[in-house]
C-alpha cells in the first residue's frame, strides 16, 4: 500500500502530517465548509468543542442520542438539562428548549438525529435572544445539505464522527467544523495538549489528534461517497416499498427539501403491529441479523444521568420504545435483503 510507505518515509506518523492536511482540505471542499479540524474520534471533538467556546453551567440537550453527546458535558463538569424531541421528528423541540432555559444556561447541544436536520432556524433564534452558544452533534449528518447549504454551517460549531459505524469512516475518527481561522487555531491547540508553539501551553488541552494512518483511510474513502450514498438511497427506497405493505411498520419518511445521506434506516414499530419492537429485534437476532435499537435506553435512564434536570420526555420515550434501525449499507446484497424481508413478513403474520 503506497500510502503506508509514504507515511513511513515522511517520518511523520501523527501531529499534522501530509495526509492530515490533505484530508482537512478535501473534506472542507467536499462538505462545503470553511474550516475543519480532524480528531482521533468524535467524542474528543465534542469535549473540545465545549472548551473552545468556554461553555459553563447548564447545557440543554437531547435524551434521544448516543451517550457520547451528554458524556461530553460530564467530562467538562457541565450540567446536562434534558428536554423532549418534537413529535414526528427525532430532534430537539425548540419550544421545549426555550422552556428549559435558566440563568445557568449557556449553550444548546442538539443532535441532527439520523442525519435529519434539527430545526436550526428556530434554535438559532432562541440562542440569539438568550445569548447562548449552539454546538451541533452532527455525527450522523455527514454531507447533508439543507436549502442548498451544508448543514454543518449551522450554529457555532458542528461535530462529526468518523467511527466505523458511520457512513464515512476512518476506523475511529472525527472532526470539528468551525467558521473562522481564529477558532480553528484554538481548536488545533486544544486537541494537542494546549500547545500554541513549542514552549507555550495555553489551556489544559487533551490529546485528540488524528494520526496519518486514519487520515489515509479517509482519503481513500472520500471519492466513494457519492456512490455510497446512491447505494444507500436505493436500499432505503426498497425498504420503503416493502414496509408500505406491512401494517403497523413505518419507515421514517425522507426529510423534505434536504439532500439527505441515508445514514440510518429507522422504522417505527407501532402498537398495531402483531409483535413489539423488542420481539421484532429478537426475531432478527435469532435469524442472526443485527438490527439496532438506536436509541434505547434513553440517556436519562442511565444511572449517571438520573439526577440530571429534565423536562417531561413523552416523545423521546415513545421513540426509544418503538424505533428499530434496519441493516443499511452500500453493499447489502439482494440475498441479505430477502432474509431481512422474510423476518419482517413472518413477524407481520404473513
Ligand atoms: C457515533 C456518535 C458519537 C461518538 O462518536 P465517536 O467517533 O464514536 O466518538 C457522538 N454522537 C453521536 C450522535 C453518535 O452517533
Amino acid at each position: 500500500m503506497p500510502m503506508l510507505e509514504a507515511i513511513w518515509q515522511s517520518g511523520r506518523l501523527t501531529n499534522g502530517g501530509q495526509f492530515h492536511a490533505e484530508l482537512e482540505r478535501q473534506l472542507c471542499s467536499h462538505l462545503g465548509v470553511k474550516h475543519l479540524s480532524l480528531f482521533a474520534n468524535g467524542t474528543l471533538a465534542l469535549v473540545t468543542a465545549l472548551q473552545a467556546l468556554r461553555v459553563t453551567g447548564e447545557v440543554i440537550t437531547t435524551p434521544y442520542s448516543f451517550v457520547a453527546t451528554s458524556h461530553s458535558l460530564i467530562w467538562n463538569k457541565l450540567k446536562p438539562v434534558f428536554v423532549d424531541i418534537e413529535p414526528g421528528s427525532f430532534n430537539l423541540d425548540p419550544a421545549a428548549i426555550e422552556a428549559a432555559i435558566s440563568p445557568e444556561t449557556t449553550a444548546i447541544l442538539p443532535v441532527h438525529c439520523y442525519g435529519v436536520p434539527a430545526n436550526t432556524a428556530e434554535i438559532q433564534r432562541i440562542a440569539d435572544i438568550y445569548g447562548l452558544s449552539v454546538i451541533y452533534d452532527a455525527a450522523h449528518a455527514f454531507g447533508v445539505e439543507a436549502n442548498g447549504e451544508s448543514l454543518l454551517n449551522a450554529g457555532d460549531l458542528s461535530v462529526l464522527s468518523f467511527h466505523a459505524t458511520k457512513i464515512f469512516n476512518t476506523f475511529e475518527g472525527g472532526a470539528l467544523v468551525c467558521p473562522d481561522l481564529k477558532t480553528k487555531r484554538r481548536i488545533d491547540y486544544l486537541k494537542n495538549f494546549g500547545f500554541a508553539d513549542e514552549v507555550t501551553v495555553v489551556a489544559p488541552g487533551i490529546n485528540g489528534k488524528m494520526n496519518e494512518f486514519q487520515a489515509a483511510v479517509g482519503l481513500l474513502q472520500l471519492p466513494n461517497m457519492p456512490r455510497v450514498i446512491a447505494d444507500r438511497q436505493r436500499w432505503y427506497r426498497r425498504y420503503g416499498e416493502l414496509l408500505s405493505t406491512l401494517e403497523g411498520l413505518e419507515l421514517m419518511p425522507e426529510p423534505d427539501g434536504v439532500s439527505w445521506n441515508y445514514a440510518y434506516c429507522p422504522v417505527l414499530v407501532r402498537p398495531t403491529f402483531p409483535c413489539s419492537r423488542d420481539e421484532l429485534y429478537d426475531r432478527f437476532r435469532r435469524a442472526n441479523i443485527l438490527a439496532r435499537r438506536y436509541f434505547y435506553p434513553l440517556i436519562t435512564d442511565f444511572p449517571m444521568y438520573r439526577q440530571a434536570r429534565q423536562l417531561p420526555l413523552p416523545n423521546a420515550r415513545q421513540a426509544a420504545e418503538q424505533i428499530l434501525c434496519l441493516p443499511l449499507y452500500p453493499d447489502l446484497s439482494e440475498q441479505d435483503f430477502l432474509r431481512i424481508s422474510d423476518v419482517l413478513t413472518s413477524a407481520a403474520g404473513r
